[in-house]
């Protein structure tokens, strides 16, 4: 059968989805691939059943990337649920931003862009300030000593992880990039952060800022 899907999923010829259990909607662990014509779709689907075109016949090489009904399951389950889970996130989101606006050596643009219409707030990056005294690393552990995992969404960029550095032929130098891989940290975020935990955040951050 061929796909139909929204505008979105329409980039080259495979439009790839992790459901992975760090993902708003997810599956614990699990994925999508959608294409644009029934060859592939065919072709993907002898891929993720070890290859096989059908009983006795294995028509390319492949793997066991077969997603599990109880995977698909939860899915179904999250489903009924998406909209409400977006909503809370939502509003965690704003909490943050309301007690973050007014801090200096923060930088919270690119969690607030403008041309981010619409957005389902997986993650709620923050910018360290060039110009503040603790480094973004040094945030990270001074929020871990209060029990505050951050995380370095995206750090290192892809391109700079070895084995894919040695894939690729061309040098990229990507320097935005590079900049904000540097500077970014991910506070939490999920639908059941109270706001009395954001504000345990924030305070923490502070402290953390104010260090020298
Ligand atoms: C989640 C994510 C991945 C990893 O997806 P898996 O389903 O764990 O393979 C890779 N890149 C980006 C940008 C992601 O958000």
């Amino acid at each position: 059968m061929q796909c139909r899907c929204g505008l979105l999923l329409q980039h080259g010829d495979l439009s790839v989805l992790s459901f992975h259990a760090t993902k708003v909607f997810n599956t614990f662990e699990g994925g999508a691939v959608v294409c644009q014509t029934t060859a592939m779709k065919l072709k993907l689907d002898a891929f993720k059943n070890f290859g096989l075109a059908s009983e006795t016949l294995a028509s390319q090489p492949g793997i066991n990337a077969k997603m599990s009904e109880f995977n698909a399951a939860v899915r179904l389950l999250q489903l009924k649920q998406i909209d409400q889970l977006i909503e809370r996130r939502r509003h965690v989101a704003g909490e943050y931003l309301r007690r973050l606006g007014r801090i200096e050596d923060l930088d919270l643009t690119i969690g607030s862009l403008p041309q981010m219409k619409k957005s389902n707030y997986s993650y709620f990056p923050i910018l360290i300030s060039e110009k503040s005294a603790i480094s973004r690393d040094q945030v990270i552990e001074s929020l871990k000593t209060d029990g505050i995992f951050a995380r370095r969404y995206f750090f290192p960029l892809t391109h700079q992880f070895e084995a894919i550095a040695s894939w690729c032929k061309k040098q990229y130098d990507l320097p935005h990039a590079k900049r904000i891989a540097g500077r970014i940290l991910c506070l939490p975020i999920y639908p059941d952060l109270s706001t009395s935990d954001v504000e345990r955040v924030v305070q923490s951050l502070i402290r953390a800022l104010a260090k020298r």
